[in-house]
């Protein structure tokens, strides 16, 4: 069928948003409803299913001790500490339940995820971490969030392998790195973006391989 791009309101904060004619034929391909929200809220809407660095403090619903969770106290919901929750105590198969088909699906969902014990955070082989959340394998962390391989690392994001460095965005393997962006292999680099295999530099944005450099762009290979 041919379709013609259309402008919506979006029924949650109510601004104009496009359907682009190749749109409708894919949402008819996978045989679902165009949508009635705009990108930007339908973006929203998704990504309040995965709350990675908003962390309060709680009681844990099965020892009673004060945990820190990404979920709010102010949630009904049922909160374990985390290696309580990996302990396996209870048996997931008692809260089992029949579908009923005479209600719809999200509210027995909600049902559902309102009774099934969830644990506090998402991390796994943590060392004195608390703070942070969705790491794996981080040792002496604090507020860095969904990032693995990673010690003395602080108020980093999505970084892969990383030591001694602060407020990294992105990257792998840096070291004593200071505000860096999707940055690589690099050590006593600061300020910089998309650069791999430079040190001791500062200010670099898509550079390879550098040393002592400070403020240079598309650079490669130079050591002054
Ligand atoms: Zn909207």
């Amino acid at each position: 069928m041919e379709y013609q791009n259309e402008t919506k309101i979006c029924q949650n904060c109510k601004k104009d948003f496009t359907i682009e004619s190749e749109d409708f034929n894919f949402y008819e391909k996978i045989k679902v409803p165009p949508p009635t929200f705009c990108p930007e809220c339908r973006n929203k809407r998704r990504m309040s299913w995965r709350n990675e660095r908003t962390l309060y403090k709680r009681i844990c619903d099965a020892t009673q001790k004060n945990i820190i969770t990404m979920f709010s106290p102010n949630e009904k919901l049922i909160v374990y500490d985390r290696d309580y929750w990996w302990k396996e105590n209870f048996d997931a198969l008692e809260y089992g339940q029949e579908i009923d088909f005479n209600k719809t699906f999200f509210i027995q969902f909600d049902e559902l995820f309102r009774k099934v014990p969830l644990p506090s955070l998402l991390n796994e082989n943590v060392v004195n971490s608390s703070f942070c959340n969705c790491v794996h394998n981080a040792k002496n962390c604090y507020l860095s969030v969904a990032s693995m391989e990673v010690e003395n690392v602080l108020y980093s994001t999505r970084v892969i392998g990383g030591k001694d460095s602060m407020d990294l965005f992105g990257g792998f393997n840096q070291e004593m790195c200071y505000e860096n962006v999707v940055c690589d292999k690099s050590n006593h680099l600061f300020f910089s973006e998309r650069s791999m295999e430079c040190f001791d530099s500062m200010f670099l944005s898509d550079c390879k391989n550098l040393g002592n450099c400070l403020g240079c762009v598309n650079l490669r290979n130079v050591n002054y």
